[in-house]
């Protein structure tokens, strides 16, 4: 029975409910007074719950569809402003023993190189992220308990925030390993990590018991069930997402809100990330191998009702996309974009050979250079943020959600914005990007509404210039 508050992974994420909110959204997908009031409730900041949402996702009218973007557009801009929180992704260790039938990583590929950092190794890709200017990085590793034990896990993420070359540093780790256990999440979070993400891959509980046929994450309850360990563990801040692909779009659509609404109603807090990652090429994986595959039209309609339905989450976008669809979808509601990601172990310091046996993931769409990303979000009108202060500043969970809520990104998020894209372009810009954002800073500082923040703001930006970092509200 489907039962919110419930901490079976069944129970919370009901099958039966799900087929009944969709059996719903067909009901009312032309139903224009009901999409009205689920727009209208929308509009009020009030978020949406699974079952309005699955009817607009389900609504193909396209004035309503049109109401949707607009909306979402509106809400991005008025919780999270005009900046992007800038991230990359670090590959520690491909080993894996599970066999997951969509990612290269599976333990029976046997022509994937295999391969796990040292923390040598670890120095010199932290220190080739920090010198194209990275501040924040996700973690990932594949589920090995001989190879990549927590130990492991805990040791790398030390060494991470250890190095400190030039002017660059690490300050934010974020955690994209398998599920674990409450004490093991203890253990990062002591560790000092920001976001704990895991996928959920899919919902739908018998697809997922196929799609992982071997190994730890079999487990469906066991992998769904996570997020409310890492909680009790003290993680607060967790990273929701499903990977499109697998299975229906309306399913998990509907799966990834009840899980929202779940961590909300249990935990008081909601996830602080929703990513969206679609299924892409990898070494022996074919995308049209898998049938649920979604055009970038329901792509864009997802971001949407994602960024109406919980206005205060950050929702994530990888180089799995191209620039085309990602131009798209940063106006419908993104708020964290990677760049200048590379899915191979090892493969910033030494990026992989034409004629090397990969180790890479999946393949990377958007291939451009993280100064040709800051460059192309700024011509956009987007700030580029390489902030992190919020969880070094204790905002985490609730904390953060209320500066979202009480609309205070603009006395806060943005001056920390503007200052670490000012870092950026001192230490690590091209002369071009460097103009830009230069005149882009000294129109944003204009922007702050509180005449102290704005001072303090400005005196900031100019200590940058003389060599001074590291400012945050
Ligand atoms: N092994 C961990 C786990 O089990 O969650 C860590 C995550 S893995 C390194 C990162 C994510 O990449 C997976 O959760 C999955 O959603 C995604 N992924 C795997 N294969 C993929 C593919 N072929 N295309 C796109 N994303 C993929």
């Amino acid at each position: 029975m489907y039962d919110v508050t419930s901490l079976k992974a069944e129970e919370f994420i009901s099958d039966a409910e799900i087929r009944e909110t969709l059996a719903y959204a067909d009901a009312n997908k032309e139903n224009a007074e009901l999409i009205d009031a689920i727009l209208q409730k929308a509009a009020e900041r009030k978020g949406l719950d699974h079952r309005e949402a699955s009817v607009l996702l389900a609504c193909e009218m396209p004035d309503k569809i049109e109401r949707m973007y607009a909306l979402a557009q509106q809400i991005k801009q008025d919780y999270y402003g005009n900046r992007i929180v800038m991230f990359a992704p670090l590959y520690l260790s491909n080993y894996c023993v599970n066999g997951c039938v969509y990612c290269p990583y599976h333990l029976k590929n046997k022509h994937i190189a295999r391969k796990k950092l040292t923390q040598e190794e670890i120095i010199a890709e932290v220190t080739a992220l920090q010198d194209m200017g990275h501040k924040r990085l996700a973690i990932e590793a594949g589920e090995d308990p001989v190879n990549n034990p927590i130990e492991y896990i805990l040791e790398c993420i030390d060494t991470i925030y250890s190095i400190k070359h030039k002017n660059g540093a690490i300050r934010r780790v974020n955690v994209n390993i398998a599920a674990t256990t409450v004490e093991n999440y203890r253990r990062l979070k002591e560790a000092g990590i920001g976001t704990y993400i895991l996928f959920q891959e899919t919902y739908h509980k018998e697809s997922y018991e196929k799609l992982h046929p071997t190994g730890p994450k079999h487990d469906y309850a066991y992998h769904t069930e996570a997020m409310d360990r890492a909680m009790e563990g003290g993680i607060d801040d967790v990273g929701l997402g499903v990977l499109f692909g697998l299975e229906l779009y309306r399913y998990e659509f509907a799966g990834l809100l009840m899980h929202a609404e779940h961590l909300e109603a249990v935990h008081g807090v909601g996830p602080h990330t929703i990513s969206v990652p679609r299924l892409k090429r990898a070494d022996d994986i074919d995308p049209n191998a898998f049938d649920n595959g979604i055009s970038d039209d329901i792509f864009a309609k997802l971001c949407a009702l994602i960024r109406i339905s919980v206005p205060y989450t950050g929702m994530i976008i990888s180089t799995r996309e191209s620039q085309e669809v990602r131009e798209k979808v940063l106006a419908l509601g993104v708020s964290q974009l990677s760049g200048a990601s590379k899915t191979s172990v090892g493969g910033y310091a030494a990026p992989e050979q034409e004629d090397e046996t990969t180790s890479e993931q999946f393949e990377v769409s958007d291939q451009r250079t993280l100064d040709e990303v800051v460059n192309w979000l700024m011509r956009l009108g987007h700030i580029p943020s390489f902030c992190t202060a919020c969880y070094r500043e204790g905002r985490t969970g609730d904390r953060f959600m209320e500066l979202c809520k009480n609309m205070q990104i603009l006395n806060c998020c943005h001056p920390n914005a503007l200052m670490t894209l000012k870092e950026y372009l001192e230490d690590y810009a091209s002369e071009e990007t460097k103009e830009l954002g230069l005149a882009l800073i000294e129109k944003e500082l204009e922007k702050i509404t509180n005449p102290k923040v704005k001072k303090t703001a400005c005196a900031y930006v100019h200590d940058i210039a003389e060599g001074r970092r590291d400012f945050r509200f």
